[in-house]
């Protein structure tokens, strides 16, 4: 199964909007399997935004990121990662659909509730960068055969 990163952003943590935000994903049926929270940095944002980097508003979006601390999760199921993107919805909270989080609780570009990891590669490469190997955790998730076909996993 592959797994997925999830940062819940400072404008959902001063909103508070954890809680909504992981409920969704824990309603879909994918698993937590790593949460903390944690301030990010200027260096671990230089690497996380990189592909940012020439645009106008690479230190505007930096700045937001470490106003408070951050709620960083990994979230694991079948297709972890393009579902978790989907439920974020388009990066711009006024054109992201309802229904999705961001389409839900977001009215801005920028302060969007969450980043969502886009592809399995960049995934395994975020998780990598926000979380030490221990503290990601492997264990049974309840209820598998109501989640899925014996088929499917
Ligand atoms: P996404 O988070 O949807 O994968 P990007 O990787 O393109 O989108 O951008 C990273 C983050 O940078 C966005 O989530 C958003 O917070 C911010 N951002 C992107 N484009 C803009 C913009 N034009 N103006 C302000 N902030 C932006």
């Amino acid at each position: 199964m592959e797994k997925t990163l999830v940062i819940i952003k400072p404008c959902a943590v001063q909103r508070g909007l954890i809680g909504e935000v992981i409920h969704r994903f824990e309603r879909k049926g994918l698993q937590l399997c790593g949460m903390k929270m944690m301030q990010l940095t200027d260096e671990i944002l230089i690497e996380h935004y990189a592909h940012l980097a020439q645009q106008s508003f690479f230190k505007r979006i930096k700045d937001s990121m470490m106003i408070t601390p951050v709620i960083v999760c990994c979230w694991k199921g079948l297709d972890a990662v393009r579902i978790v993107h989907a439920m974020a919805g388009k990066t711009n909270g006024r054109e992201a659909a309802f229904g999705t989080i961001r389409g839900d609780f977001s009215m801005s570009v920028q302060e969007n509730i969450i980043h969502t990891s886009d592809s399995v590669e960049n995934a395994n490469e975020e998780l990598a960068r926000f979380f030490k190997e221990d503290e990601i955790f492997e264990f049974e998730q309840n209820g598998l055969n109501f989640l899925y076909a014996n088929d499917e996993i």
